[in-house]
């Protein structure tokens, strides 16, 4: 028996059984254990609903791993890794598979000593630098010693174990394409500063977020195998067994954890037997047709989701204790693989509609019908390719319409203008550097990026050194410190450290002018489209937005500051027009939003995108106001206009007058879209 626990210290955490009202997170973080292949789980909620607590409980249900002794890569005895840089390490299976070029600092022939190791889970901590994640030369020992140490990083510590990023939607864009590039290859490779390095990394991705705070980038989600969606429960009876629980554990951890020995070694053999059962789960040719017609009837896109289906599939039928796919299987398995791909809208609702999942099972043809179709079709065997989503019928049929789409391009009657497909936004920036939070709009001083520069480390500071700065530094002492050696005497005093620019998040407020004066609902829904697009665009550079609209008798923040930009579509897409343009309200509004944003998010600095035709019409001295309220905001805060006004006819020129006392980027509207501009913004100089 090789359940966790046997014959080692019980680790204190709390108990993954005793995590109560989480039953579907459980359950994918159980099934991506059981089959690594799944590819791993995404948990959104909101703060508060101990995610992290369920997920660092996992490992101690895990099996041990077996891992070749001293290999800081845990390369698995059974089939160590050919090129890893610990290596080579002999194995009865592969003697010969020594690629050329290896560096050989183990003598062939030494037999591969083993030894288990508890599963591990390896935080990746949201500011971790490059160098961290994939480990670097040992900079100090390569100066001082003259030799060439590679020191392994995160992702090999993860490998053939659980790699865990909390909030993961704040992850840097540098971490997420190292994170993406070792997903995609199962490796890592490090080529710099003199160390060329590829070793396995091989792990579950396991990633929380709460959505409000930023989305995640689609390619990242689309690498995630599963997703949940946690919230805390409201029913009382569950909210109590929760307290009770965590008020028992914080009261005597030792006790507590005691208790669920039981049910803990129960999980861990099960996990175990599902493991060593899954290679024998059978996937009929009739399963794998089911799960094409749903994903089919789903709308996703590409390929991920039909396997990634399918391998829940197994792992579930496998966890259940069945070699053969059920529908429960089936269902289950959508369940936790199709929320995240089942629309290309990335600002749709999460989870998956029940009665639809429940529909498209019931219109597809049931794997249990004729479970002798296919008696070798095996989880390896036979591509799902052979039964894509093509054959089934009309592709259209199933899927429903989404309700408030912005890719909608009929215009159905009523004052509300339907925003069409949205183009992608050429980038507007705040000037100058910021230092914060990263993101990806305006250049900002990081610890991630480009490296622009370097300063002293200070006494107690960690960091690793620059190298030539720091070369620099300590070549002039070599002498006076009495150097006689090849290696060089570096001191802690001459180590300097690099300065790096990134780019930085920013709070993007729209204030939009929804006043009659914008013209025809055509004119109304091209305005909709250029602001979406901007939405879009900050989305992807995960910036805060918030949305300020003016029409009739004043101006109304539709949306504060907030990093959900689905929230400001929707606001954007309900929002009606017409009526008079209190230009100066809207202005003043937007300033006072700006100022408590200023209060509660210091480093965030803003972008005001002012999206107007310029014409105030809301009161006699209306155009004098708005004149006023635009020289108190001019050169406080970066700001773009967005010229409304049509081509057609006289042109009064009002938005560029606007531009003008603002001190603000005059944009016209059609150049919104990346690519109708070659100026960059973000070149240009501090007004
Ligand atoms: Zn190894």
């Amino acid at each position: 028996m090789s359940a966790a626990g046997a014959g080692r210290a019980r680790p204190q955490g709390f108990p993954f059984t005793a995590v109560v009202g989480m039953d579907e997170l459980q359950l994918a973080l159980v099934l991506a254990a059981v089959s690594p292949a799944i590819g791993g789980v995404l948990i959104r909620g909101e703060k508060g609903t101990a995610k992290s607590t369920a997920v660092r409980a996992l490992t101690e249900v895990l099996p041990d791993v077996e891992v070749v002794s001293c290999c800081r890569f845990s390369c698995d005895p059974a089939a160590p890794d050919p090129a890893c840089p610990d290596g080579p390490h002999d194995s009865a299976e592969s003697p010969a598979d020594v690629s050329a070029g290896t560096p050989a600092h183990v003598s062939a022939g030494t037999p591969v000593a083993a030894e288990p190791r508890p599963a591990r889970l390896v935080e990746l901590p949201v500011g971790a630098t490059e160098d961290r994640v994939l480990g670097s030369l040992h900079l100090e020992r390569a100066l001082a010693e003259g030799v060439t140490v590679y020191e392994p990083g995160l992702l090999a510590a993860a490998n053939r174990g659980l790699l865990y990023v909390d909030e993961v939607n704040l992850l840097h864009d540098h971490l997420v394409d190292v994170l993406l590039d070792a997903a995609a290859m199962g490796r890592a490779t490090v080529e710099r500063d003199g160390v060329s390095v590829t070793h396995p990394a091989r792990f579950v991705l396991v990633g929380t977020m709460n959505p409000e705070e930023g989305e995640l980038r689609p390619q990242l989600l689309d690498r995630f195998g599963l997703t949940v969606d946690v919230a805390a429960s409201r029913d009382p009876g569950v909210r109590v067994e929760v307290m009770k629980a965590r008020l028992a554990y914080e009261a005597d951890p030792a006790g507590f954890v005691s208790r669920y020995d039981g049910p803990q070694r129960e999980l861990a053999e099960r996990i175990v037997k599902a493991q060593n059962l899954l290679p024998d789960v059978i996937l009929t040719d009739a399963a794998l047709r089911q799960i094409a017609e749903i994903c089919a009837a789903f709308g996703v896109d590409g390929m991920r989701a039909d396997l990634v289906t399918a391998r829940t599939a197994v792992a579930h039928a496998a966890w259940s204790g069945r070699t053969v796919v059920e529908v429960a299987d089936v269902r289950a398995a959508a369940r936790l693989a199709l929320p995240h791909r089942k629309r290309r809208n990335p600002f749709d609702t999460p989870g998956l509609d029940e009665e639809q999942l429940e529909q498209a099972i019931a219109d597809s043809t049931p794997p249990d019908q004729d479970p002798d179709d296919d008696p070798d079709g095996g989880p390896g065997g036979g591509g799902p390719g052979e039964t894509g989503p093509s054959d089934a019928g009309d592709p259209g049929t199933p899927a429903p319409a989404p309700e408030n789409g912005n890719d909608q391009r009929k215009n159905g009657p009523g004052e509300v203008a339907t925003a069409s497909q949205p183009y992608r936004a050429r980038l507007l920036s705040v000037p100058a550097a910021g230092a914060g939070v990263a993101g990806r709009r305006s250049r900002a001083l990081t610890d991630a990026g480009r490296v622009v520069g370097d300063r002293p480390r200070a006494v107690g500071e960690r960091g690793r050194p620059h190298l030539l700065p720091t070369l620099r530094t300590a070549a002039p002492h070599q002498r006076a410190r009495g150097r006689t050696g090849a290696g060089l005497d570096v001191r802690p005093s001459d180590v300097r450290l690099a300065v790096r620019e990134g780019r930085e998040g920013n709070l993007v407020l729209f204030c939009v002018d929804a006043s009659g004066s914008m013209g025809t609902r055509k004119r109304m829904a091209e305005v909709k489209t250029a602001v979406v697009s901007l939405l879009l665009d900050a989305y992807q550079r995960r910036d805060t937005v918030g949305l300020v609209t003016f029409a009739g008798t004043g101006a109304t923040v539709a949306l504060p500051p907030t990093s959900s930009v689905e929230t400001a579509v929707r606001r954007l897409e309900e929002l009606p027009t017409g009526g008079r343009t209190p230009l100066a309200e809207g202005l003043l509004q937007a300033a006072e939003v700006l100022r408590i944003a200023a209060i509660r998010d210091p480093r965030r600095r803003p972008l005001l995108v002012v999206v107007t035709d310029g014409r105030a019409t809301a009161g006699q001295d209306a155009f004098a106001r708005a004149q006023r309220a635009a020289a108190r905001l001019a050169g406080r805060v970066a700001t773009v206009v967005v010229d409304c006004e049509p081509h057609r006819g006289v042109r009064l020129g009002l938005a560029a007058e606007l531009a003008a006392v603002l001190r603000a980027e005059h944009l016209d509207l059609g150049d919104v879209a990346a690519g109708n501009l070659i100026r960059a913004v973000n070149e240009r100089k501090v007004a």
